[in-house]
């Protein structure tokens, strides 16, 4: 089994399910006593949050390859970034570091592939959302057409994401708030919502909706593991 890099921290909430779904996932497929050979560094969420809200996005590329160099020189063989935001920069890492990095948009693209969904909704941050880098990888290659909530409720996912989920904060309300902006895509033609920030699946559950939701987190940390296993 190969050794999973992990650059975390972003925020640690979600990073801890990393943590656990990769070892889960080790143990379905190994059994007994198997668990993931796993690297991690995780960085002062504190530092990137305001450098995201300052728009200091070459700082935190530099950031990022930093990290990825630590996590390779720790004897990682395969790169993995535990969140959709800080994809904006990724190739910029792969190109700073010999092991392959594995893509949450590719990961999710090749999970949507195969189930006939021409258009899906994206929920993120506003980085995630509103720029390019996230959208058009997902549409690229035959891939789905993808739809972003309103201006409003897109300002609502992205005050929910930092002031509750990235602090541990889970509330119903913000439950109901998630339940309202996906109906407005689905009535919008929407076949699947891709979870794109991975704190939201904290809050939004599979069992919740009829249509399929693409939880960016459990996509990624299982196709790490699999890459891991080949
Ligand atoms: N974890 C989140 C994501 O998947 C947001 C935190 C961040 O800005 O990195 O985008």
């Amino acid at each position: 089994m190969k050794t999973i890099g992990l650059v975390g921290g972003m925020s640690w909430e979600s990073t801890l399910e990393y943590y656990r779904i990769i070892n889960e996932r080790t143990k379905e497929k190994l059994g007994g006593f198997h668990s993931a050979k796993i690297v991690l560094y995780s960085v002062d969420f504190g530092e990137v949050e305001s450098w995201q809200h300052q728009g200091k996005w070459k700082a935190l590329t530099d950031l990022m390859i930093d990290a990825a160099r630590r996590v390779e020189r720790a004897g990682a063989d395969l790169l993995a970034i535990c969140t959709n935001t800080m994809h904006k920069m990724a190739d910029d890492v792969q190109q700073s570091i010999r092991i392959p990095l594995l893509h949450i948009v590719d990961a999710t693209a090749a999970e949507i592939k195969g189930r006939s969904i021409r258009k899906v909704g994206l929920l993120g941050t506003r980085f995630t959302m509103e720029q390019d880098f996230y959208k058009q990888r997902l549409s690229r290659d035959d891939g789905p057409e993808v739809i972003i909530p309103d201006e409003r409720e897109r300002e609502l996912i992205h005050g929910i994401l930092y002031n509750e989920l990235c602090l541990g904060e889970i509330k119903d309300a913000s439950k109901d708030v998630f339940q309202r902006i996906i109906a407005g895509l689905v009535s919008r033609g929407a076949q699947g919502i891709v979870l794109g920030c991975t704190e939201i699946p904290l809050l939004v559950n599979q069992k919740d909706y009829d249509i399929p939701l693409f939880d960016t987190t459990t996509i990624h940390a299982c196709a790490a593991v699999d890459m891991a296993l080949i």
